[in-house]
């Protein structure tokens, strides 16, 4: 049975408030969005199985070719560009030095080795299995597969980070209660997510580049990631929005090579690269992204609090 229920205040009052379809890597058929009318909480309704999930990220959701030799750590972002771009956009730099800090989906490792230059006990968790190779190769604490608080020492961790993954879950509650466990008294987890009640969300409409169906189930509001800070024990420290300011280059490439239901993008099927006519239009764009009118517009729009992505602060009680 699908659940119609808000996942987070389980007010049954929701409202289909949009019909999208995968507009990236064109997975068939189409998904209803639902807003919660008393907490503002968006959810993807459907039944995402475990089958589904792993259907969808192996066939559909192609990762760019990963080679070991190019893989390269963040490094310390500093000073007037870096605030420009956005650099506070992620988690991880939330982080400070000398602490131990659980990455949950770290990607390629980059961020677990800009911790360890910054003399953190880093463990990183991460469901594509690329990971391992790096790990190996670069003496990385890794756990390749979904994130499991009982394989690691409970009260361990100053720091627990989730950049982009909670959107993605199928019960929010149960992977930050995870969160809550491996952490100590006191411990900070660091939020970030897309912001549906932002200004890209209300002028893009269903072209905008986060609702990301089906692969973002998710959506926060104010109101429900307070409800979830408080169902899981922890108090909101800092709320936000930081946005990395090639979201704004993305979306206007997305909405250039926006497809049909149930075809794939050129442009993310492609890893970015547009071969059609298009690819004129696209070169404009990148050029005025140089320009650094996106990043402008990012940081503006972050000033007034209603950027495209948010920064969760919150703090173990
Ligand atoms: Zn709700």
């Amino acid at each position: 049975m699908v659940e119609t229920r808000c996942p987070l205040c389980k007010n049954s009052d929701c409202r289909i408030e949009r019909e999208l379809y995968d507009d990236r890597y064109g997975f068939k058929g189409s998904f209803r969005l639902a807003k919660c009318l008393k907490c503002g909480h968006r959810h993807l309704q459907g039944e995402f199985t475990p089958e589904l999930i792993s259907r969808l990220y192996s066939e559909y959701y192609p990762r760019s070719a990963f080679k070991l030799e190019e893989h390269k750590p963040f490094i310390e972002a500093k000073g007037f560009f870096a605030w420009l771009k956005g650099k506070n956009s992620s988690a991880f730099r939330w982080v400070p030095k000398n602490v131990r800090v659980l990455d949950i989906g770290c990607g390629f490792g980059e961020t677990l080795g800009y911790h360890k230059a910054r003399g953190c006990d880093v463990y990183g968790v991460e469901a594509d299995r690329n990971i391992l190779r790096v790990a190996e190769r670069f003496g990385y604490k890794v756990h390749a597969g979904l994130f499991e608080p009982d394989i690691y020492e409970p009260a361990s961790f100053d720091y627990v980070t989730m950049d982009q993954v909670l959107e993605h879950t199928i019960d929010p509650v149960v992977a930050l209660m995870g969160v809550r466990k491996v952490l100590k008294e006191g411990g900070v987890a660091v939020l970030s997510m897309p912001n549906p009640d932002g200004w890209g969300a209300r002028v893009f409409g269903k072209r905008w580049i986060n609702w990301h169906v089906p692969y973002h189930i998710q959506h926060f509001s104010f109101e429900s990631m307070k409800i979830l800070a408080e169902k899981a024990d922890f108090k909101i420290e800092k709320t936000c929005t930081i946005t990395d300011s090639s979201w704004l280059w993305l979306q206007w490439l997305h909405l250039l090579t926006y497809p049909k239901e149930g075809e794939p993008s050129e442009f993310w099927a492609s890893n970015g690269r547009i071969t059609s006519g298009k690819r004129k239009i696209a070169r404009v764009i990148t050029l005025f992204h140089l320009t650094g009118a996106d990043h402008l517009f990012t940081r503006f729009f972050d000033f007034l609090n209603i950027g495209d992505n948010y920064i969760f602060v919150l703090k173990k009680i």
